[in-house]
């Protein structure tokens, strides 16, 4: 299959790593748009969180888990962040591999754009 986020996974395209188990792999975004930006991606591919089911959907519980001890990791946990998943056109989701974004490092405004 032809996706950026599965590639990054097997290590065919390099990435800046943050974390990894056998079920996320977490990496730098390439444009950050904070001072902490890492995408927190499942290993499985699932294409967005339309996709998301009872059976697939206790990975979010784990990437959450996973955000909370980067967070720390990272110095921002105090601080806080945000952590966000866009889905779809309107939500303006770019790669079709379900991901989360970690932002953190600087004040971020709200509502979104
Ligand atoms: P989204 O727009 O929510 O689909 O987010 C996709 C994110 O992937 C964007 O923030 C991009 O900057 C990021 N991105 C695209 N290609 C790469 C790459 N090769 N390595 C790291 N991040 C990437
Ligand atoms: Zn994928």
């Amino acid at each position: 299959m032809d996706c950026l986020f599965c590639k990054i996974i097997k290590g065919e395209i390099p990435s800046a790593k943050v974390y990894e188990d056998d079920k996320v792999y977490a990496f730098r975004d390439i444009e950050p748009q904070a001072p902490v930006h890492i995408l927190i991606i499942p290993k499985e591919h699932i294409a967005s969180a339309n996709e998301l089911t009872e059976e697939n959907a206790s990975i979010v519980g784990h990437i959450f888990a996973v955000a909370a001890k980067i967070a720390k990791e990272e110095g921002i946990a105090e601080g806080g962040y945000r952590i966000v998943n866009n889905c779809g056109q309107d939500g303006g989701q770019t790669v079709g591999h379900l991901h989360f974004h970690m932002l953190g490092g600087r004040s971020l405004a709200w509502p979104p754009g």
